[in-house]
């Protein structure tokens, strides 16, 4: 690594850049990526931290990062080889928060960004948590049940050097569920000698997991939306929406807005995309893809080409699969007049620009998606204390929180004349940052 000093990006209360070592390529802000975007996000929003911004460096890279060897053998007999990571990146204000994410594309960037989204996320809805996110370089769906359970198990063991209740506690994330949930409690308890039902989050409802966890992102998704429309004059019934992923997320976002008296029109996954102006059976297509896997073939609907999805006359439309998925080639197509990002980092930068210069609402996924984890805060509380809430309970928890959160983050918005986007890192920030003064430093 050479010793030049480390480029001060818009952090002019910095520390002197001349007692920091250079940047290693991947927290280098011009490498392109996610963390590089997520990095560009900070720049922005150094401006408005005030004092704070001595402590911004501390937001640019991850508190811990682990990268870890998943050894399992194969059914056929063989021995195969994922890389796998964990990776912590704050825990000023709690523990590390974040779920799994299994996925052939996962690199060491997108986790990193991934966390440093969740240390956004949390501290946005203000529940006690730092920010991790982990992941495995794999394609669960080239595997067998049984070898999904032993990759699962062997992570975890290798991880388990730094999770636990009070340490970092992962979630479900793209392609991981209560199941496997069930497989990482397991494991780490059986390390324990304990059984630890706090270690993770998002676990079946039979196992220490909570009621609404499974439908709580999409219910988080629903209710800023909501909010945003009454804010814009956007009236929510007979509105248009068009949704990408139809999984956990997307799917009871879809059904929730479907039963406010929206027309789903649009739904894009894995499979396809189809159409139908007058509105899709809501009802009937998640059976439908409960039983086919995805939405290719539902009967009644139009199938269209995977690109003019982005261009369907709509009103809301919710990304809600991966990251990058609205950029600079389809987002001056876009006839919705709000995005809510259901998936983490699906809009680009300049895409981001784009729809703000088109006066396109974007609710970002650091408050849109965060539902889920706010659900999962409520598990682990209900974990600890042993004593499990009802239903109605925890919906009218989450709707309380997702309100309020996103009513502080509007005003912000509106006060400094900024993106939401901008408005939540600002908000986010500031109470990371703000612990961050308080403890100090160590030693
Ligand atoms: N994976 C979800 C997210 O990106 C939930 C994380 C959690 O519940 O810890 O927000």
């Amino acid at each position: 690594m050479s010793q030049a000093p480390q480029p001060q990006a818009g952090g002019a209360t910095s520390a002197p850049a001349v007692f920091t070592q250079a940047l290693p390529s991947y927290l280098d802000p011009q490498h392109l990526g996610p963390w590089g975007i997520y990095l560009q996000q900070v720049d922005r929003v150094t401006p408005y931290l005030g004092k704070l911004a001595r402590w911004v460096d501390t937001l640019k890279r991850p508190k811990r990062t682990l990268i870890v060897d998943v050894p399992i053998h194969l059914d056929n007999g063989s021995v195969a080889h994922f890389e796998g990571y964990r990776v912590q990146h704050n825990t000023s204000r709690g523990p590390g928060k974040g779920g799994v994410r299994f996925h052939q594309d996962v690199t060491l960037s997108e986790v990193m960004a991934l966390s440093a989204w969740m240390s956004i996320k949390n501290a946005a809805v203000n529940v006690p948590y730092g920010g991790a996110k982990g992941g495995i370089r794999v394609d669960p769906r080239q595997l067998t049940q049984g070898e999904l359970e032993r990759v699962t198990r062997r992570y975890t063991s290798e991880i388990g050097i730094i999770i636990g209740p009070t340490k970092d506690i992962p979630a479900p994330d793209v392609n991981t569920n209560e199941q496997v949930m069930a497989w990482m409690m397991d494991t780490y308890s059986m390390n324990e000698g304990a059984t630890a039902t706090g270690v993770v989050t998002g676990k079946p409802v039979d196992l220490g997991g909570s009621l609404g966890r499974r439908e709580a992102t999409g219910r988080g998704v629903f209710t800023v939306g909501v909010e945003a429309a009454r804010r814009i004059g956007l009236e929510v019934a007979g509105a248009r929406v068009a949704v990408q992923g139809f999984g956990n997320v997307g799917g009871v976002a879809g059904k929730l807005f479907a039963e406010a008296g929206a027309k789903v029109v649009a739904v894009q996954d894995h499979g396809g995309t189809i159409y139908r102006e007058a509105g899709l059976d809501v009802p009937a297509l998640l059976a439908h893809v409960a039983r086919q896997g995805s939405v290719a073939g539902f009967p009644g609907a139009e199938v269209i080409a995977n690109d003019a999805f982005w261009s369907v006359p709509c009103d809301i439309l919710i990304p809600a699969a991966l990251e990058a998925q609205i950029t600079e080639a389809n987002a001056a197509r876009i006839q919705a007049r709000m995005v809510i990002e259901g998936a983490n980092g699906p809009t680009t930068p300049q895409a981001d620009d784009i729809l703000r210069e088109r006066n396109v609402l974007v609710l970002p996924d650091v408050i849109a998606n965060a539902g889920g984890v706010t659900v999962s805060y409520f598990e682990w509380v209900q974990d600890f204390s042993s004593f499990f809430w009802s239903e109605d309970e925890i919906n009218a928890r989450l709707v309380k929180i997702m309100k309020e959160a996103f009513a502080a983050v509007w005003q912000v918005a509106d006060e400094n004349k900024v993106s939401l986007r901008t408005a939540t890192f600002i908000v986010a920030c500031k109470r990371i940052l703000h612990a961050r003064d308080l403890r100090g430093l160590y030693p």
